[in-house]
């Protein structure tokens, strides 16, 4: 179901970032230290400041596409996780007219707004700092970096808890 597609860091090899469907908005610092080998690696991302816009409609275009896939997602999972919780006997996929799945599009969907907006603060910040150097937390757990994977990562790990909990029992 998932295209995968790695961002390597051009020297070491290191995987960079992992981006779902080969979808990125683009934004972001165009060159960052490789948090592996420490050299300069291209990112094929630019600053809000330094788009035209024609890159800035298009971040608008993939940040609609985000709001579409995080509702979808965030949706299914915890309606998932939901019926797991209660013991259904039966788990259904995509219940688009339960109450859980439409609740939690819609906060998925606000949510994928939210983070394209603090992006763009985010990059005005580091277009007035002028410099900016990648740290290792901010590579693990800031939300520039890798960010559809871990969107990803924390709607599993709901879904994981809600199966634990419905086997435990
Ligand atoms: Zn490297």
């Amino acid at each position: 179901m998932y295209v995968v597609e790695m961002h390597k860091c051009q020297n070491c090899g290191f995987p960079l970032e992992m981006r779902l469907f080969s979808v990125s908005s683009n934004i972001g610092p165009g060159k960052i230290n490789c948090v592996k080998c420490g050299e300069a690696a291209n990112t094929g991302r630019m600053e809000w400041a330094d788009m035209s816009s024609s890159n800035k409609s298009r971040f608008w275009l993939i940040t609609l596409l985000y709001i579409f896939m995080l509702g979808l997602l965030t949706g299914n999972f915890i309606d998932q996780a939901y019926q797991l919780w209660n013991k259904d006997p039966v788990i259904v996929n995509l219940r688009y007219e339960a109450m859980p799945f439409q609740i939690f599009a819609v906060v998925g969907g606000i949510v994928a707004v939210l983070l394209q907006i603090y992006r763009i603060r985010d990059s005005a910040r580091r277009s007035r700092r002028n410099s900016h150097k990648l740290t290792m937390s901010e590579f693990m757990l800031g939300i520039q970096w890798n960010l559809q994977f871990k969107c990803l990562v924390f709607l599993l790990a709901i879904w994981t808890v809600a199966t634990i909990k419905n086997a435990a029992s």
